[in-house]
This record gives structure tokens, sequence and C-alpha cells, in this order.
């Protein structure tokens, strides 16, 4: 009987790290372990550092627990080479009988050694062969408000983080080419319109004169601004920030194509926070510049006569407010049977008025099945309830959603699953199925927002470096700054009665609130949703002026775990729009005096 040699697997020199703990043992006797794949987790004082393994094979013997303090030497596996069935994870070289091999681990650079890039190809990647440019401790992909957040996050932690963005600006979509410049044009709209409705209360201006070119500079300095901000932001927490696509090449390396050419990044840990794009329909012809998506309406290069948009979800609306009030005749087609399918349908029903007498036309339950491009116009062809119709447009927005730029990074090089749709699948440290490589944002998945990004980002920062977190937010409020806005948060109507789950609604109408008519508009309303046994806050919609900004008082009650009483007897400032949260809970339980309901 021969036996097979085995491998001894050591804890090799931490620099000045000596008695860390072991917090998490990743295999079992008799595991299959490939190359590379992290065996155990140590925690510091400031990380916690994955442990690979070296070599593959056979799990034979477990040499410590968890609670065992690690020092340099210490003795962590057994390891036997993989047996026939597995050749895949075959060791590379034949293995001495019981061999001592080192575990390179990732070992903390100080913050101050990144401050410049190391010249090319003078250090090497740790975990592959592969010569860097650069080593990272930290390394961020993507620099929207997750990504940035999670840079800014490690670094006030102690950890030295690259931060990589392909743009030559910080803050991604939102900053330069979504959140925020759309709300700058929005606020342009909202006073448009309002300038407008003033001449009903005695005070008349005259028509708008658009000066396109002004105006885009001050959107244009709005977004800088910020984004200019985060530099400062980045260096002085000592961030270094490269601009650049960046690219898995092994499971501790990126290559960065920048325009000085590739180069190549290694890292210990890292967080891809790499967004999504707008979905491209196959059937559209996007190379003609007249057929443009979010990023091309917030550009603002024309008013155009007759602006076409699909998709009549926050985007969608979102632009056809702002083109509507800058001169557009604006169509909007929209698949389903209500604008925002996500909201429920009485909030969103105000909004559909109101846009509907802005707007040329809103097609529910339409699609556009061709644009032929002529050389004066986009002839659009459609489909709804009342058959097929042809019209033409100048400029055609779309804006049908947008999909996770998982498959744009080959994180499948680096050992990373990535979902057939582009998302990539983390657990609630938001972590992938590679324990060191973390993802947040858009990449992971639905809720695309800005807030939700920044709150993932900061968990995932922490737990990298070893914190007990985990992503837990009971509700993300979602809102569109339309006008009127609407806003919701926690469990709607619709997913009430979905899941049938028993509650107890009041919508409380803003025609009753003095503070809405005092702003000339009274087609505001606040519904409330509590659990029907427990009288919880569950949910929350709103739509009218701000209900962006008054979902915050929801959101905060559902965390919080508030109920009816706590909110009827939250003293409310008078006369708010805020009020209108606390007089839905009045009605709920029955104790309000700013309406009459009969008995019930
Ligand atoms: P969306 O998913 O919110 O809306 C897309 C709309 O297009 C839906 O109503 C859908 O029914 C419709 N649609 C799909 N295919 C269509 C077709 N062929 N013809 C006509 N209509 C079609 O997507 P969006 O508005 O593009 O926004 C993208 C993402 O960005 C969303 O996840 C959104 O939450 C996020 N976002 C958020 C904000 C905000 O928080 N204020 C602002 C902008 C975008």
């Amino acid at each position: 009987m021969s036996h097979s040699p085995l491998t001894e697997i050591r804890l090799p020199d931490l620099g000045d790290f000596h008695d860390l703990p072991v917090i998490e043992i990743n295999v079992a006797v008799g595991d299959l372990v490939a190359a590379e794949q992290t065996i155990l987790i140590v925690e510091s004082d400031k990380a916690t550092m994955d442990i690979p393994t070296p070599v593959a094979g056979r799990v034979v013997e477990l040499k410590v627990a968890l609670g065992d303090k690690l020092s340099e030497g210490s003795l962590l596996l057994l390891i036997a080479p993989a047996d026939a069935a597995h050749p895949d994870l075959a060791p590379a070289v034949a293995v001495a009988p019981v061999e001592t091999v080192p575990v390179i681990i990732p070992v903390p650079v100080p913050v101050e050694a990144l401050d410049e890039p190391l010249p090319p190809n003078e250090h090497t990647a740790q975990h592959t062969n592969q010569h860097a440019d650069l080593h990272a401790d930290f390394l961020v992909i993507g620099a929207g408000p997750g990504g940035y957040t999670a840079a800014f996050r490690a670094a006030d932690l102690g950890r030295s983080v690259v931060l990589i963005d392909r743009w030559d600006k910080l803050g991604g979509v939102c900053l330069n080419v979504g959140c925020i410049p759309s709300k700058a044009l929005l606020h342009v709209a909202k006073t448009i319109r309002d300038a407008e409705s003033m001449s009903s209360h005695g005070v008349r201006f005259a028509a708008p004169q658009i000066d396109l070119d002004a105006l885009r500079t001050w959107k244009d300095s709005v977004v800088t601004r910020l984004t200019g901000g985060l530099v400062d932001l980045a260096r002085r927490r000592k961030v270094k920030v490269l601009h650049g696509t960046a690219h898995f090449s092994g499971s501790h390396t990126v290559t960065i194509d920048t325009p000085q050419g590739p180069r190549c990044v290694s890292f210990d840990q890292a967080i891809i926070a790499a967004g999504s794009e707008p979905v491209a329909l196959p059937f559209l012809p996007h190379s003609d510049p007249r057929v443009i998506d979010s990023t091309g309406g917030l550009a603002l290069d024309s008013i155009p006569e007759r602006f076409l948009v699909i998709g009549g979800g926050i985007i969608g609306l979102e632009m056809a407010t702002v083109y509507a009030a800058l001169g557009s005749r604006v169509t909007v087609v929209e698949l389903s049977s209500q604008i925002i399918p996500g909201a429920d349908r009485d909030l969103v029903a105000p909004l559909f008025k109101r846009l509907s007498s802005q707007c040329e036309k809103i097609a529910l339950k339409t699609k556009v099945t061709r644009i032929e491009p002529q050389t004066d116009c986009l002839v659009a062809h459609m489909e709804g309830p009342e058959g097929t119709t042809q019209e033409r447009f100048d400029r055609v927005l779309v804006a049908v959603g947008r999909t996770p730029n998982g498959k744009a990074l080959g994180a499948e090089i680096a050992g990373v699953t990535v979902a057939s749709n582009g998302t990539i699948p983390v657990d609630a440290q938001m972590r992938t199925n590679v324990a060191h490589i973390f993802a947040i944002g858009d990449v992971v998945g639905q809720p695309m927002l800005a807030h939700k990004a920044t709150h993932e980002a900061k968990v995932a920062a922490e737990a990298a470096c070893g914190h007990k977190v985990a992503f837990e937010a009971r509700v993300i409020p979602a809102v569109a700054y339309t006008d009127p806005e609407v806003a919701w948060v926690g469990l709607t109507e619709s997913e009430a009665v979905q899941q049938n789950i028993a509650v107890e609604k009041a919508s409380f109408p803003w025609a009753a609130s003095g503070r809405s008519l005092a702003l000339g508009r009274d087609e505001g309303l606040t519904k409330v949703l509590f659990d029907r046994t427990t009288k919880r806050l569950l949910g929350v919609g709103i739509v009218g002026t701000n209900a962006g900004d008054l979902i915050a008082e929801a959101a905060l009650a559902i965390e919080m775990g508030a109920d009816q009483t706590d909110i009827s007897l939250t003293i409310h400032p008078h006369p708010t729009l805020s009020e209108t949260i606390g007089l839905a809970a009045e009605m709920s339980a029955g104790t309000i005096t700013d309406l009459f309901l009969p008995k019930r």
C-alpha cells in the first residue's frame, strides 16, 4: 500500500501582524480545493485577510480551529494531491511528501506607498506571476456614488486605496450624466411652470427666453463643482485615482486600458462598482445621432420640436418634463398600462394628468416597433390600443431601463460568478463568491439607485476591513423627480394585494392641506399602509411637491418600527407638507379632525 504525499500549508511572514484570530474556516476535511482558493480568514485590528492555499488537492487534516491565534509558520492544513477524478484540481507541480508550502497572503501596504505609482513592471503581483505596475491593498472599480463611497470609507478605515474609473471625471453616471444634471434641468422646468401658473394668481411674467448655451453651462457647472469636490476628497484621503477601463486578468490582478497603454494593478481585496448602461432596443437605429439615451438627453444639444420618449419610467418622465417645459412637443410611449409601473396607480394618476396636459400625448399599452430614419425626421411606427400609427419626430429618447455591467469586466477570469443578465450575485456583506472580491450598486441588480449603492458601499468596505456588518436596510425609497414628484417606500398597495398582506390604509388628500393650497397645488396625496394587526407602518406613498424629501420621514419610521400611534402623535410643524404624513396616520387611527370621516 502506498501513502499519498502530504503538503503542509503554513502561514507565512505577515509583517507586523502576529496572533491573528481565525474568524472563518472555509474548508473541511475531505474537501477538494483549488489553488488560490481561500481556506480561512484571519482578522487584525485593521483588516481581515483571506488565506488561500497555494496548491490544489484534498484536505486531509485541519490543524486550526475558529478563534485560534496564528502567527508566521502556524500549521494550517495538510493537503493530499487531487485524485484522478479531479484532474482540474491537480497541483501544477508534483508535491514531495510532507512538503511545506508558504501561503502568500495580502500584506497591507502603507498608505504613503500609493502616493505615486511604481514604475512599470517593478512590482510583482502577489497572487499571480504577472508583473504589476502598481499594487493596491484595496482596489475599487468604478467611481460612481457606490465606488467613491467604498473607496473613501476604506481609506478612512486605514486602507491604501486605488480607485479606477473609465471616465476622466469622478462621480459616475449619477453625478455626470444622471441624477445631478437631471435635477438641475428639472429645477429649471419647475421654475418655468411655476412662473406660468402665477398668472392665475395675479402675477404675470413674460414668456421665458431660453439661452441654451447659458443653461447648459450652468448645468455643467453644477456637475463640475461636485466632481471637482470628489477629486479633493480623494486627494485628502490619499486615494490613488487611475483613469482607464479595467478588466480582470487574474484573481488578484486587473489590466487597465489607459491612454498611455495598458497597466497592470495587483490587489489584495477589490470592490466592483461598475454600474449599468442604458438598455438598447435591437430594432432601433441607435447609431443615428438623433436616437439618444438619457446621456444624450441631458447633453441638451438642442430643443427638438417633436420629441418622442420611449419608456414611461422614471428617466423617460423626467426627460419629458424637462423638454416639454423647454418648448418641445413631447410624446411618451409606454408599454404597460400605467406610467412608472412599479408605483401604485393612485400615486401616478395626478402625475399622468398634469404631464398629459403638458405633452402632446402619453400613449399607454403602446410599443414602438420601428424607427425609420429620414433626412429631415425619424418616422416612428407604433402599435397600441388604437392600432398601428406612424408619426414623425426630430429626436427619439430611449429610456426602457438599464442593464448591469457585470459582463463587461472579465470578472469570470477572477472566478467571480456573473449571472446571465449581467448582475453579480453577492451575500449580505456584498461579498461575491470569491471571498476577497465584493460588488455593490447597479451591478448587483435592482433597485438601481444611487442611495442604495452608497449604503452597500459602506457595508462592503467595512466588511472587507473585518467589521461585522451586513446590508440589512428594511426599505429603500424610490423617487421620480417629476412635477408632481412621486415617492414611495416599503410595501406598495399593489404588493400588499399580490402578497395577501392585511393592511390598514389611509390616503390624505392634499386638497385639505393649507400649505399645498398656498403653493397653488391641490392634486397631492399621502398614503400610509399599516399592518392591520400590529399597526406597524409597512409602506408610504406620496405624490406632490417635494414628495422625494418628505418620504425620508417614512423611511426612518419603517426602519425604527414606528406604528400608527408613533406617527399620529408626533408633532409635525404647521403649515408644512410633512404634516400630511401625520394626518394620514391620524386618518388611520380615526383621530383626524382636519377631515370629516363618517364613523366606521
Ligand atoms: P425604468 O425601468 O424605470 O422604466 C422603463 C420603462 O420603459 C418601464 O415603464 C417599461 O414598462 C417601459 N418599457 C420597456 N420597454 C419598452 C418598450 N419597448 N416600449 C415602450 N416602453 C417600454 O427604467 P428607466 O426609466 O430607463 O430608468 C433606469 C433605471 O435608472 C431604473 O432602475 C431607475 O430606477 C433608475 N433611475 C432612477 C432615478 C431616480 O431615482 N430618480 C432616475 C433615473 C433613473
